[in-house]
Parts: structure tokens; C-alpha cells; sequence
């Protein structure tokens, strides 16, 4: 968990090679979806771009259907969800129905300063690849966090699942410090 920016997707892809698991990104399977012009994708293109959240119902129904997968019955990586108490309500709901459980909710540190300066750069590098990497749609998806999905942390707290680590840090430190975490 981490606001946008906060290096989420670099530090899942990293995980899935030491562990040989899959990441589950809502955000990646929602821009396929976009590409492949399906009726989802028709549904979440204007939202995203915005930078607003897609119908929870929307991206449960993706993680609900992706966790049966074949290739996520030995473990999985959640990046980018639950983004809301009733995402986080309904993947309890259905990972109790799953018989699995999450070992840990790892939340990424950082200031917003410096998730803006990021994000300019990764517009920057990407060539506006990405709709809503420009900056004032960064500006209301840092709203959105912190209204919807930063309280997912204290919920998480309160599960005694969530563990910080400090996300300023360079990418091998942060790396570091999430194995660690992850072993004990
Ligand atoms: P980042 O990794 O940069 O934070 P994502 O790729 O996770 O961004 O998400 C991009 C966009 O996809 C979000 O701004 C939102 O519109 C949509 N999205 C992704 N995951 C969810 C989710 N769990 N709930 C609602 N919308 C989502």
C-alpha cells in the first residue's frame, strides 16, 4: 500500500522474482482491458484518466476471478488493491471463502512532494504513454488516497497486518527492508 508514485509496481515486480508468485495489479489489468476495448475497459477508460476509482464491484470481480488462477494457488502479490474499505471488507470476505489469508500489508512511506517530482519524471520517461500521468490528474489521484485508501491503513493496523517501511529510501533499501519484514 502506498500512495500513487510510491513505487508499488517496482517493488511487487522485484517480489515476484524472489518468490516465484504472481502480481495481481488492478491497474495493469484494467489498462489491458483499455487496450483490448472490451466492455470494461469502455467502463474504466474516462475514470482512469481522471484519475478517479473504478466501481468497487468492478475491480472485486477482477481479483475475485484472478485468485483462482492456476498460478496464484502458491501465494500472490496484491498491487494496487484493496484502494478502499469496501474492497478491503470484500477481499476478507472472499479470501475467507478461498481458505487463504494475507501474510502481510506492506505500506510504502513517502511525502507528496516527492511523489509529484516523481511522477513528472515517469511522464516524463513513459512520453504520456500513460493518460493519467500528467500532473493535475496526479494532483486528485493523491486526493483520492488519502480520502479512500490511506484509511485502509489504520484497518489494517487494526488486523495487526500492516507493516511500514520507509518508501524515500532508494529502491535495493527498500527492497532490503521489505525482506526483512517478510521473514520474521
Ligand atoms: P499506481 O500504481 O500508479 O498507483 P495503478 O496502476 O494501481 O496506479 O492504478 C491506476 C488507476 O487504475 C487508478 O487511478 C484507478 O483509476 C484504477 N484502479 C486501479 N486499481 C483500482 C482499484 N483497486 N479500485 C479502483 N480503481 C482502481
Amino acid at each position: 500500500m502506498g500512495p500513487p508514485g510510491a513505487g508499488k509496481g517496482t517493488q511487487a515486480k522485484i517480489l515476484v522474482d524472489e518468490y516465484s508468485i504472481p502480481q495481481l495489479s488492478t491497474g495493469d489489468i484494467l489498462r489491458s482491458a483499455i487496450l483490448a476495448n472490451t466492455p470494461m475497459g469502455q467502463q474504466a477508460k474516462e475514470i482512469m484518466a481522471r484519475g478517479d476509482l473504478v466501481p468497487d464491484e468492478v475491480v472485486c470481480g477482477i481479483v475475485s476471478e484472478r485468485l483462482d488462477d492456476e498460478d496464484a494457488k502458491s501465494g500472490f502479490i496484491l498491487d494496487g488493491f484493496p484502494r478502499t474499505i469496501a474492497q478491503a471488507e470484500a477481499l476478507d470476505e472472499m479470501m475467507e471463502e478461498k481458505g487463504i489469508a494475507l501474510d502481510a500489508v506492506i505500506v510504502l512511506k513517502v511525502d507528496s512532494d516527492a511523489l509529484i517530482e516523481r511522477i513528472r519524471n515517469r511522464a516524463a520517461q513513459s512520453g504520456g504513454a500513460r493518460a493519467d500521468d500528467n500532473e493535475e490528474v496526479m494532483r486528485n489521484r493523491l486526493e483520492v488516497y488519502s480520502e479512500l485508501t490511506k484509511p485502509l491503513i489504520e484497518y489494517y493496523e487494526k488486523q495487526g497486518n500492516a507493516k511500514s517501511v520507509d518508501g524515500m529510501a532508494s529502491i535495493d533499501e527498500v527492497t532490503a527492508e521489505i525482506a526483512e519484514l517478510l521473514k520474521k
